[in-house]
């Protein structure tokens, strides 16, 4: 009995070693890479977008996928452009970057927000409403001692809309800093924003046609304005001495310009108008704007009034456009960077006085091929430019037009019957200038003063020489 209780519990032993080798072995076997130890996966070897690969300590290397973890918010969503998380892999130090969708939410602070500059409802306790003949109404400010300082304009009061802001409505209020006009709104009036010294930022809805005289003249901080599409004209004063507007697109629907509309704007830098139905630009429309480098005129363009660019003294750029009627006097006087080649149109019917007068820098000009009259100094103290062809129409040159200019003309037309005082005055490179007609032909013009003084031009006609520079008064017809 003994004995085969001891053999039961050896073949018992027995039997549980080899289970238990059995399940070793076989456990040995499934486990993954089992060689005796579990791989630890640690040493990262390399990667690049798509894998990593890590080693384990026995040297067994394992290619995987990146596994991600949770994206952090690399740059926030906004109510204007989506945003972009980052997501880094937890076993290299690669990442990836997803975009994310802008969001409804605004971030308003003080009641404007951040990103798109929409304005929350201002309370009507800010506003006079006015009832107008039409049954809507026009509104201004109320006076109050402490006015919020981004405000939004009613659509509608007592179930009207509003579709105006009253003449000088907000007329010299220091508090407004941003203003938001909705769509109802069709007009704004005279001077409505006028002087309005800490407006910064300005949204004019999208029924408005007209910005009026001196509606936002002298908003000494006017920083940017937001013109609707349906905008035809801009009036006199409109943005004058807003000093520091630096940009303005203006849009496509605009063909007026009115008097010093943008005068003394010192930060302007470029107007590029070409997209615009732009005709006219009034008497010193930009006036002054000292930093203007760059004009770009649509072809539209036809009138272009006194002064119009004078004193921007830094313009380098500006074309002329090709069905252009009437340049004004000083249109463009004391651009002293301007350095554009100017062609200067047939279209053209008033060449003004003085219209590129102290312009340094011009050295190429094309005159109209029919131009008749050249008024008194239109190019006078041009000392950089090479006098261009006279057209064989031109009959009269007024006082002082080519007075310090760079260059003589080739040829003097013998259309011309009279040159007045100083005409060619001082031009730097002078000498012989040819004339297609005889020395009494040339005689016969009608010589001014000083014609020619302080010049070694002399005229080389079919039939001899004239000293003009050195005797012009004694040339006098
Ligand atoms: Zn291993
Ligand atoms: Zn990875
Ligand atoms: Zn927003």
């Amino acid at each position: 009995m003994k004995d085969k209780k001891i053999v039961g519990i050896i073949a018992a032993a027995v039997g549980g070693v080899l289970l238990l080798l059995v399940a070793v072995l076989l456990l040995d076997f499934f486990i993954p890479g089992g060689n005796g130890h579990t791989h630890d996966f640690k040493e990262l070897l390399s990667y690049d977008n798509e894998k990593h690969i890590l080693a384990c300590k026995c040297g067994k290397k394992e290619e995987a996928e990146h596994e991600y973890g949770e994206g952090e918010v690399l740059t926030e969503a906004t109510c204007q452009k989506g945003g972009t998380d980052k997501y880094v892999c937890k076993l290299c130090p690669n990442f990836k970057l997803e975009n994310t969708d802008k969001t409804d939410e605004h971030s308003y602070d003080e009641g404007i927000c951040l990103y798109c500059k929409d304005i929350v409802p201002t309370d009507e306790m800010y506003f006079e409403f006015t009832l107008l003949e039409d049954g809507t109404y026009s509104v201004a400010q109320k006076k109050v001692s402490l006015y919020p300082r981004n405000i939004r304009i009613p659509e509608s009061y007592k179930g009207k809309p509003v579709t105006a802001i009253s003449e000088s409505g907000f007329e010299d209020n220091s508090r407004i800093y941003s203003v938001y006009i909705p769509d109802s709104l069709k007009e704004i009036g005279y001077s409505a924003f006028y002087e309005c010294v800490n407006l910064e930022y300005i949204r004019i809805g999208e029924n408005v046609k007209s910005i009026p005289r001196f509606a936002f003249g002298a908003c000494r901080n006017l920083k940017e304005i937001i013109m609707p599409d349906t905008l035809e004209s801009i009036e006199a004063y409109a943005f004058s001495n807003c000093l520091i507007l630096y940009k303005v697109d203006l849009p496509s629907s605009l063909n007026f310009i009115g008097h010093s509309a943008f005068a003394n704007c010192k930060q302007l830098e470029t107007m590029d108008m070409s997209d615009t139905k732009l005709t006219t630009f009034e008497e010193s429309a930009f006036y002054a704007c000292i930093r203007l480098q760059t004009v770009v005129l649509p072809e539209t363009v036809t009138f272009i009034g006194t002064k119009a660019f004078s004193e921007c003294t830094s313009l380098e750029q500006a074309n002329i456009p090709t069905a252009l009627q009437y340049l004004g006097d000083s249109a463009f006087e004391n651009c002293k960077k301007l350095e554009s080649k100017i062609v200067l149109p047939d279209t053209i019917s008033y060449l003004g006085k003085r219209a590129f007068a102290s312009c340094t820098n011009l050295a190429e000009v094309t005159l109209p091929s029919n131009i008749v009259v050249m008024q008194e100094n239109i190019f006078r103290n041009c000392s950089s430019l090479v006098i261009p062809v006279l057209p064989e129409t031109l009959v009269e040159i007024h006082y002082g037009v080519f007075y310090n200019c760079y260059k003589m003309p080739e040829y003097l037309p013998v259309s011309l019957k009279s040159i007045g005082n100083y005409a060619f005055y001082d031009v730097e490179n002078a000498g012989d200038v040819k004339y297609d007609g005889t020395t009494s032909d040339f005689m016969s013009v009608e010589l001014g003063i000083s014609v020619f003084s302080d010049t070694d031009t002399v005229i080389v006609c079919t039939d001899g020489e004239i000293e003009a520079g050195k005797n012009s008064d004694a040339a006098i017809g």
